[in-house]
């Protein structure tokens, strides 16, 4: 069954870091890739969650459906790649999520950057890239199909 969307101040908190838990990292207790009974954390990704995003156009934050422009939050590597980990959200959420996770001094979200490095950009369109064999990344990414303005 697909979780339903909720707003950003009803995401549940990553208990070790305060801070909200987006979509996209599975906001449930045991989750997707974390075994039974583990807290919801804002430490990584959830696969399963990431692939929903993509293939039903929802946010990655709050898990609503995506209108345009389509907010991307990223390192300076993703920008310069044109290649995103986490998946579309709306201006809004994205902009909560910088907001939030601003005292965060470590990386997190499974990205390779602390949040004071993120850089938030709006597109109109993106592919959903699946790993190739040989790719040393073996996470699928978000590339921005139309022209990428950063914002903040
Ligand atoms: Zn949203």
């Amino acid at each position: 069954m697909d979780p339903a969307p909720r707003e950003f101040s009803e995401l549940p908190r990553d208990p070790e870091l305060g801070v909200p838990v987006p979509f996209a990292a599975g906001t449930d207790v045991g989750y997707g890739d974390r075994p039974a009974g583990t807290p919801v954390s804002a430490r990584s990704l959830d696969k399963r969650r990431v692939t929903q995003c993509a293939l039903s156009r929802v946010c990655g934050i709050c898990g609503a459906g995506l209108g345009r422009p389509l907010a991307f939050v990223g390192t300076r590597t993703e920008v310069g790649r044109n290649a995103f980990h986490l998946p579309p959200a709306h201006v809004a959420c994205a902009d909560a999520l910088l907001a939030a996770y601003r005292g965060v001094a470590e990386p997190v979200l499974g990205l390779d950057a602390a949040p004071a490095e993120w850089v938030l950009s709006t597109t109109a369109s993106f592919e959903f890239v699946r790993p190739g064999r040989d790719d040393l990344d073996k996470r699928p990414t978000f590339q921005p199909s139309a022209v990428l303005t950063e914002v903040r």
